[in-house]
């Protein structure tokens, strides 16, 4: 189980939670779809306001501040920006011209759909330590975005690659 959050709870717990909640055949209510009305919202607002919790005190957004510091010296930096990149319509759209180039075929065994991966030919990791890490620069780095640098591979062949997952 990796660190990871789920409405705002650890995921562990939080998966733990709906765990204990399915064997008891519980199903807690959806909110999915529904929308509280305008006045309800201000009504929201106006309540937090006079509470004071619309907004969080100086110290407690230095509080989190600190607390994010700390998770992402923990769990590094760079792995979150590969996810931010991957995040991106711009990716998506990337990882799909290559895809359909390709036929949606393993370049390496010719397997053909299932679980395709699109690997940057020239590691990609190059160009984010280029990029000094750094999401704006990444994004608008034309050799990372290069179709001719791209290829689809199936996942096996992903992972068997020497520099799969690796970052500099
Ligand atoms: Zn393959």
């Amino acid at each position: 189980m990796g660190i990871g959050w789920i409405n705002g709870m650890p995921a562990e717990i939080k998966l733990k939670i709906s765990a204990t909640l399915k064997a008891k055949g519980i199903k807690p209510p959806s909110n999915k779809g529904k929308h509280f009305t305008k006045e309800h919202v201000y009504k929201i607002i106006e309540a937090k306001r006079k509470n004071g919790s619309l907004y969080h005190t100086a110290e407690r957004t230095e509080k989190i501040q600190q607390s994010r510091k700390r998770f992402y010296d923990k769990v590094g930096r760079k792995s979150k920006l590969v996810d931010r990149i991957k995040n991106t319509k711009k990716y998506r759209a990337w990882r799909k011209v290559i895809f359909e180039r390709d036929n949606y075929t393993c370049v390496l065994c010719n397997k053909r759909g299932g679980k395709l991966h699109c690997d940057h030919i020239i590691q990609k990791a190059i160009y984010l330590k280029a990029c000094q890490y750094d999401y704006n620069r990444c994004m608008n780095y034309a050799s990372l975005w290069d179709i001719k640098n791209g290829r689809t591979l199936c996942y096996k062949c992903h992972k068997a690659t020497s520099t799969y997952g690796k970052l500099l």
